[in-house]
């Protein structure tokens, strides 16, 4: 029996997603003593995957695999699980691993746990710990299929590293699917996506237009964060939409939250939950966010993040 993960990669570097699914698979791995395995897509990098404790890497090349399409690579992965007698499979919690899931699920008759956050608690049957009602409770899965699927809560679990010798196979496209690729937004490069930053700095309508975004950029780029926003900001266009956090937006799992002039809306909260800490600036002491919240600011934004960003400066270069 093996264990694969799917490992993802954005312009030539392994997600931060695919090093925390390495890291969880070796951990799994440890306690079943059998192989861990990784497939990656059109990737070279692979040694990086050997430091978190990947043992053999499968890389998949074709020109047609080069952007996302779900059937594809479900196709792909499906073909990896059954030449090399994988009995679970491990994925992230991105938005694309998202939509692979059900479809390999299907294809290969495995169960499927999503939103995991913790190891198994056993084998056989396979028993694991959800998050569920957004990150409000949890529950104990239980699937006794033969074969099994397990999407991981993005930063849940953390990189460890376990350096291991790893070997690279490379292998055809299998896929026969004829798949459309409308659009593919390009971010600029160098920036930080919010899926895998370790601090994400937000701001709300209490920004008063885009025209004071430069208060989120500059606090960003000082501490090495990425930037999101409230629903209605992305909305009115002062945002992108890639950048809108919550219920209907993007999940954030970050190791601190940072959120401005946002009042705290459930829908908000619902996309939030999963952050470790939160920290809050909003000038309305009453505002919800702060029930919320690990550290509070009560103080206008146009005065607190300015004084906040020469106070981090000045720290970094002390
Ligand atoms: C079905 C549904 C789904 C939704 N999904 C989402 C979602 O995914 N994500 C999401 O964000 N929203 C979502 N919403 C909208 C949500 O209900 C709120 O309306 C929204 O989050 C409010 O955005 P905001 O906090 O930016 O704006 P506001 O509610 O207008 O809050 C602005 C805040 O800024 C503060 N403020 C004002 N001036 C300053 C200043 N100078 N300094 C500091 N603070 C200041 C105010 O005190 C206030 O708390 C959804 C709504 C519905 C009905």
């Amino acid at each position: 029996m093996g264990i694969l993960i799917y490992a993802e990669s954005e312009n030539g570097k392994f997600k931060k997603c695919a090093l925390e699914l390495a890291s969880y698979g070796r951990a799994i791995a440890n306690q079943l003593g059998v192989e861990l395995i990784a497939a990656s897509f059109n990737h070279s990098e692979y040694q990086t995957l050997g430091t978190y404790g990947v043992e053999r890497v499968i890389q998949i090349s074709d020109p047609k695999l080069e952007k996302f399409t779900a059937e594809r690579y479900a196709a792909n992965l499906a073909s990896v699980v059954k030449e090399n007698g994988v009995k679970l499979v491990l994925l992230s919690s991105s938005a694309n691993a998202k939509y692979l899931a059900p479809l390999l699920a299907v294809s290969i008759s495995a169960g499927y746990a999503s939103n995991v956050v913790g190891l198994p608690e056993s084998m056989d049957p396979l028993s694991i710990k959800r998050s569920c009602f957004t990150n409000k409770a949890f529950n104990t899965c239980v699937l006794d299929n033969e074969l099994n699927i397990i999407s991981l809560s993005n930063n849940s679990f953390g990189l460890k590293e376990e350096p291991k010798e790893i070997i690279s196979e490379t292998k055809s496209d299998v896929s026969s699917e004829t798949n459309f690729v409308l659009e593919k937004v390009e971010r600029a490069s160098g920036q930080i996506t919010i899926a895998d930053a370790e601090i994400v700095v937000s701001g709300g309508r209490g920004l008063k237009g885009p025209e004071n975004w430069h208060l989120i950029e500059d606090l960003a780029s000082t501490l090495g964060a990425a930037t999101a926003c409230s629903k209605p900001v992305s909305d009115m266009g002062w945002r992108p939409h890639s950048e809108h956090v919550g219920q209907t937006g993007k999940p954030v799992a970050s190791n601190l939250y940072i959120a401005i002039g946002v009042s705290g809306a459930i829908q908000h909260l619902a996309g939030i939950n999963s952050s470790k800490v939160k920290l809050v600036i909003n000038i309305d002491p009453e505002a919800p966010f702060f029930k919320a919240a690990d550290y509070g600011v009560v103080g206008d934004a146009f005065e607190v993040v300015p004084e906040l960003i020469e106070k981090l400066k000045a720290f970094k270069n002390s």
